[in-house]
């Protein structure tokens, strides 16, 4: 057959022979690719509907369509998702799941319930290039960007438990990877999402890519965002995050007073408190007076320690992160403190790993810089749309 796809992607796999998988596909390239197969347009939304509303994993079980048209499909698509390798369940509730993908990489998403809200805390990358010296995703390395199948399964896994509803189901793209390195299949993995969970409840967080933090701002389904910030000035944060050697603080933020905003939006500055390095009082203020043009407000995150991040690794005495909340508070900054959940079970912010990996250890800063430079290239590229 000789179909032709705008989407390159798409045409690759149909000129391999592969066959493709629906999953993943927005609205609109669904019906692309179905096109030449459906008799009728209105089969797109059925199969659509039977895909993300349904969570149907067969197309045999699509018996909405004719069971001709079923075998015709069959033998041109799939329906494929990650599988399910592992559950743990914490005691106070958080369940964090490990996904084997088709290559074998693994990745991990957690559902935090937290009285009549739920947040599910979902991954975009398999492992992480960016080597934030607080983070162990980072400490076990790069990976590789997950499709929008793969960003969508974990969504559709984790929110289909029977024991639980959709309502007030948030999403925060704070998993495993930097989301803004794989814009174009988040955004298709957006497009499906945002159809059933307003934009409003979603969050990107990322460590501070500027070229995405733009891109972004073009959207018109914008999700909110997150800024993983963690420091008041470019001499500390350059020594937990290697990116903001390549995006300094002035460069972020000047991106960050362009992000459009709605009405009582505000961005979401995520600073972790790590003891004696950044929970003086004089960093609060500086912290305050460094967002003091942007409709901003604070989380702060006690640093989770871990083994393989080593002694120097440790949050504050709850009696200083408290004494941080409200000096920010008196100064009239909007200050939360992020609760720490499924410890018990390393779900917890920063705790997310490769298990199946060895750590790849800390490395000398030139090669940081040589390995951020590669991954941020690809970013920095034109996109696709
Ligand atoms: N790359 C994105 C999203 C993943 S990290 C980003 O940087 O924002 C999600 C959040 O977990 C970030 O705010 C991150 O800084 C935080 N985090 C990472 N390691 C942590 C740790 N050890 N303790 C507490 N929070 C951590």
């Amino acid at each position: 057959m000789t179909e032709s796809y705008s989407d390159p992607e798409i045409a690759a796999q149909a000129e391999n022979g592969q066959r493709l998988n629906l999953l993943g596909l927005p609205r609109r390239r669904l019906a692309e690719v179905l096109e030449p197969f459906v008799d009728k347009p209105y089969r797109s939304t059925q199969v659509y509907r039977a895909l993300y509303e349904r969570g149907v994993t067969d197309l045999a079980a699509m018996t909405e369509l004719s069971k001709d048209l079923r075998a015709r499909l069959a033998r041109r698509f799939v329906i494929r998702s990650p599988e399910v390798a592992a559950r743990h369940r914490s005691a106070d509730g958080t369940e964090k799941y490990l996904f084997r993908l088709a290559d074998g990489a693994t990745i991990e998403a957690v559902d935090i319930p937290d009285g009549r809200r739920r947040t599910l805390c979902i991954s975009s990358q398999a492992g992480c290039a960016l080597a934030c010296s607080f983070c162990v995703t980072g400490y076990w390395g790069g990976g590789r960007n997950l499709t929008s199948a793969e960003i969508v399964s974990q969504v559709m896994a984790l929110r289909d438990q029977p024991q639980a509803g959709t309502h007030g189901l948030n999403l925060v793209f704070m998993g495993m990877g930097e989301p803004l390195l794989n814009l174009d299949h988040l955004r298709d993995a957006l497009d499906i999402l945002t159809e059933q969970i307003s934009r409003r409840r979603i969050t990107i967080s990322t460590a501070g890519v500027v070229p995405g933090i733009e891109a972004l701002a073009r959207w018109r389904r914008r999700p909110r965002l997150a800024i993983s910030l963690h420091a008041p000035d470019d001499e500390r944060r350059e020594r937990l995050m290697p990116i903001n050697r390549r995006y300094p603080l002035r460069d972020l933020l000047a991106a960050l007073s362009r992000y459009p905003l709605e009405a009582r939006e505000r961005l979401t500055f995520e600073y972790l408190l790590i003891r004696d390095f950044n929970d003086a009082p004089a960093d609060a203020d500086a912290l305050v007076r460094l967002l003091s043009r942007l409709p901003a407000k604070i989380n702060l995150i006690p640093l989770n320690p871990d083994p393989v991040l080593g002694a120097d690794m440790r949050p504050p005495a709850p009696s200083r992160v408290e004494a941080f909340r409200r000096r920010l508070k008196a100064k009239g900054m909007t200050a939360t403190v992020r609760k720490r959940r499924g410890d018990d079970v390393s779900a917890a912010c920063g705790q997310l790993r490769v298990p199946d990996r060895e750590p790849r250890g800390r490395r000398s800063s030139a090669a940081q810089t040589r390995q951020m430079a590669a991954t941020l290239r690809p970013a920095l590229g034109p996109s696709r749309r």
